[in-house]
């Protein structure tokens, strides 16, 4: 009756299950253990009418022209680009670290002579990771470097990963560069905003399709059994179709090679009978505070037409997999990926059997590189018959 199995309807199990069932014509069959599709991306709007982003701000952002036209098929975007500030002391600075930074905390001249040298070494518009500007020997960018990391990195990486920068994988910091330019855009691609009406409107017409049937508030782990032989069941019969899981993959297992290490976050959702409460889309706490950002949604999201405005506040905390926890981030290192690498060899029994998405590898996506390997493997999945 399926030709596929989706596991999950996030970013991966969304824009993989639509263009299986278009392009390939495919009967797909989603299963969605949560109350709704659009994974963590899921948007709603709150009890005053606010669109909130009930697992955390989420943007996309794009330079891959393919994915852009692809989600554009199923969403109007309200373009705008994100902007971030670090509160420190009595002042928010922008982030990443930029000129315009670099102009507020030092006075003009030693500020002129800084940014000459910055541009000397690394060149006009480069972006260089704060673990890389560590290294540099010369004093005026180790005073720098240490500027940024001290006030931007150190205390914020603490909460939000329960490690220091040094610690953690070079490639999260490296997330939000240095950059050697006056632009104060969080991120540099040339697409960049947030669906118009949502998130999860979005995906929702994008699995709205004859041949998608999904199910929500089923855990495929129930319904499903995956056998030691290698064989996939789906309601007591064998399934000989494709799966696609989008889900932990240490929980399909059954924990058999430990819990894969995650980082989670608590959010506070709170809401001021008042047009603005910081006037800023997202501000990061770098230096003090529990929390490491507060989000305020009218300037995420652009919503105009709404009294009052709601914020949410992230305290992020280590994931145990107790009831209502969520793993959002992977922890990458060595023991870990180890850890994972176990599970990908067990589950290589399991034949038309395919791991995607933040869960599934264990990996630290963006929503368009993830929706990139989805239709990817689409393709692949249709060009094996
Ligand atoms: N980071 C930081 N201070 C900041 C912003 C980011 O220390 O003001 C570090 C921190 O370790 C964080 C990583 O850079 O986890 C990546 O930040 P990003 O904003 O990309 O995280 P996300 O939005 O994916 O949670």
């Amino acid at each position: 009756m399926y030709d596929v199995i989706v596991i999950g309807s996030g970013v991966a199990g969304s824009v993989v299950a639509r263009k299986l069932a278009e392009e390939g014509k495919k009967h797909v069959l989603v299963l969605e253990r949560r109350t709704h599709v659009a994974g963590n991306c899921f948007d709603k709007f709150d009890e005053d009418d606010v669109l909130v982003h009930v697992y955390g701000p989420h943007i996309f952002h794009t330079n891959d022209e393919g994915v852009y036209e692809y989600f554009s098929r199923f969403a109007k975007w309200h373009m705008f680009r994100h902007e971030v500030v670090a509160k420190v002391g009595d002042q928010l600075i922008p982030v990443p670290f930029n000129l315009n930074t670099l102009h507020m905390i030092y006075g003009k001249e030693k500020a002129d002579a800084l940014e000459q040298k910055l541009i000397k070494e690394y060149g006009q518009g480069s972006r260089v990771p704060i673990m890389k500007l560590m290294e540099n020997q010369d004093q005026d960018i180790q005073e720098i470097a240490k500027y940024v990391h001290d006030n931007i990195f150190l205390k914020y990486t603490m909460k939000q990963w329960g490690q220091t920068p040094e610690e953690i994988s070079p490639e999260v910091t490296g997330r939000v560069p240095v950059v050697i330019s006056y632009d104060n855009g969080y991120f540099k691609d040339e697409y960049q905003g947030v669906p118009v009406g949502g998130f999860t409107l979005m995906f929702q017409k994008m699995l709205n399709h004859p041949n998608i049937e999904i199910r929500v508030g089923v855990d495929a782990l129930e319904e499903m059994s995956f056998e030691e032989d290698g064989t996939i069941c789906f309601e007591k019969k064998e399934f000989k179709g494709d799966v696609i899981y989008t889900g932990a993959l240490d929980e399909l297992f059954e924990l058999k090679y430990g819990r894969l290490p995650y980082r989670s976050l608590d959010f506070k959702f709170e809401h001021f009978d008042k047009e603005d409460y910081q006037g800023h889309a997202v501000v990061n706490y770098t230096v003090s505070e529990d929390f490491t950002r507060i989000t305020e949604f009218k300037y995420l999201t652009g919503q105009e037409d709404v009294k009052g405005t709601t914020i949410v506040k992230e305290y992020p905390f280590a994931y145990e997999g107790k009831e209502g926890q969520i793993p959002y981030y992977a922890i990458l290192n060595e023991d870990n990926l180890a850890q994972y690498a176990k599970y990908v060899e067990e589950s290589k029994k399991f034949k038309k059997f395919r791991l995607l998405g933040r869960l599934a590898e264990y990996k630290y996506y963006n929503i368009d590189a993830m929706a990139r390997k989805a239709l990817d493997m689409a393709d692949e999945i249709m060009g094996e018959e």
